[in-house]
C-alpha cells in the first residue's frame, strides 16, 4: 500500500512532523510559496489534513480535496475546522483533549496568581531598582475569593482543583450543570460575573461562543474583578475589554490569548493591571510531545482501519 498523501496546513514542530514524514506522503500547504500549485498538482489524491489548534481550515480549501476523509487537528480545540460542512461531507475530525488539561490549568493559575496578588507587577519591580527605594504594594488574599468559570470542561474542572486547593470558593457557567460535581452552577454570565472576583474564561471558541463576554458582562464583573482568559480570544469583545480597562470598569486581566494572535491590542501593552503571555497554556515539552502523539495516532488508526481515539463529539 502506498503512503496516504496528507496535507500540513499549520508549522509542526520536529517530534511530530518526522514521524508523520516517516509514515505519510506529506505536502507542506503552510510553508509552501505557491499554494495553488500545490493543490492543483497534489489535491485530488490527499486524504488527510494535519492542522493546528488555532489554524482556520476554509471550505474553499476542503473543496479542492475531493478525497480528503480525515483532519487530525494538534489541539483540543476545534474551532477553526468547519464542523457542518465535514458532518455534510463525511469527514472525520480528531483533536487532542485530556494529554493538555493540568498545563492549560497550571496557567490559569498562573495568571490567577500573577494579576491577584501582582507578583508579574512585583518583579517589574524588583528589576526596576524601585525596591531600593521603598517597600512593594500590599495586594488581596486570595482564600476566601470567588473564582467563577465559563466553561467547566475538562480545562475548566482543572482549574476549579487547583484554585479550590488555594482556598478559593468556585462557581461556573456553561450551557447546563455538570454532573458530579460540587461548584455552585450560576445559569446566566452576567450574574456569575457579578459575583466573582476572577471571571476564568475556559470554553470553546467558534460562533456559539464569539464575544460571549461582552461590555455588559465586563462591567457585571467591575472594579473587583480581573478577567482571565486561557480559552479563546474570540470569547472576549477585545475592544470592549480594551475600553473596560481603559475607564476602570474592570480591575485586571490576565490573557493567555487574543482575537488576532500574535498581534496584542497595543493599549495592553502599557497597562500595569494587565499580564499578557504568548499562549503557552500547552506549552511544555512533555505535552507538546504527547499531542503530537495524539495527533499521529488519529491519522495512523483511521488509515489501518482501527477506531478513531478521539473523533470530535459533534461527529461522534
Ligand atoms: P471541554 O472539555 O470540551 O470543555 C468545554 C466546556 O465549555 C464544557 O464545560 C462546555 O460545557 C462549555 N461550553 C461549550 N460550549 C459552550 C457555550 N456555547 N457556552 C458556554 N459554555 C460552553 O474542553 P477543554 O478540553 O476543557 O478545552 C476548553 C478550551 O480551551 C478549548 O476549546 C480550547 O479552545 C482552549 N484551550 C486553550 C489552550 C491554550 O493554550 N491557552 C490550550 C488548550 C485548550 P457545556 O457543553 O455544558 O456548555
Amino acid at each position: 500500500m502506498p503512503a496516504p498523501d496528507v496535507i500540513v496546513t499549520a508549522p509542526l514542530p520536529p517530534f511530530l512532523y518526522d514521524p508523520l514524514r516517516a509514515d505519510y506522503r506529506c505536502h507542506d500547504y503552510y510553508q509552501s510559496s505557491h499554494k495553488p500549485g500545490l493543490l492543483a498538482a497534489e489535491g485530488q489524491k490527499i486524504r488527510g489534513l494535519v492542522q493546528g489548534g488555532g489554524t482556520v481550515t476554509p471550505t474553499d480549501l476542503l473543496d479542492q480535496l475531493p478525497k480528503l476523509e480525515i483532519i487530525s487537528v494538534f489541539g483540543v480545540g476545534y474551532d477553526g475546522v468547519p464542523v457542518d460542512y465535514c458532518r455534510r461531507r463525511g469527514l472525520k475530525v480528531t483533536n487532542t483533549p485530556d494529554v493538555l488539561t493540568d498545563d492549560v490549568a497550571d496557567v490559569a493559575v498562573g495568571l490567577v496568581l500573577m494579576t491577584g496578588r501582582g507578583f508579574a507587577k512585583a518583579e517589574r519591580f524588583v528589576r526596576s531598582g524601585e525596591w531600593e527605594k521603598k517597600g512593594p504594594e500590599l495586594t488581596t488574599k486570595l482564600g476566601g475569593r470567588t473564582a467563577g468559570i465559563l466553561g467547566l470542561g475538562r480545562i475548566g474542572k482543572a482549574i476549579g482543583q487547583r484554585l479550590e486547593a488555594m482556598g478559593m470558593k468556585i462557581a461556573y457557567t456553561g450551557r447546563k450543570a455538570q454532573p458530579g460535581v460540587h461548584y455552585r452552577y450560576v445559569p446566566d454570565l452576567k450574574a456569575l460575573a457579578a459575583e466573582s472576583d476572577f471571571l476564568i474564561v475556559a470554553c470553546p471558541g467558534g460562533p456559539a461562543t464569539k464575544h460571549l463576554v461582552n461590555a455588559d458582562v465586563l462591567s457585571a464583573l467591575g472594579k473587583k474583578g480581573t478577567i482571565v482568559n486561557i480559552a479563546r480570544g474570540s470569547i472576549i469583545d477585545e475592544p470592549a475589554l480594551v475600553q473596560a480597562l481603559q475607564d476602570g470598569t474592570i480591575g485586571g486581566a490576565g490573557l493567555d490569548v487574543f482575537a488576532d494572535e500574535p498581534h496584542v491590542p497595543k493599549p495592553l501593552l502599557a497597562m500595569d493591571n494587565v499580564v499578557l503571555l504568548p499562549h503557552v497554556g500547552s506549552a511544555t515539552n512533555e505535552t507538546r510531545k504527547a499531542m503530537g502523539d495524539l495527533c499521529k495516532a488519529n491519522l495512523d488508526a483511521w488509515f489501518a482501519g482501527r477506531p478513531l481515539l478521539t473523533l470530535i463529539p459533534e461527529l461522534a
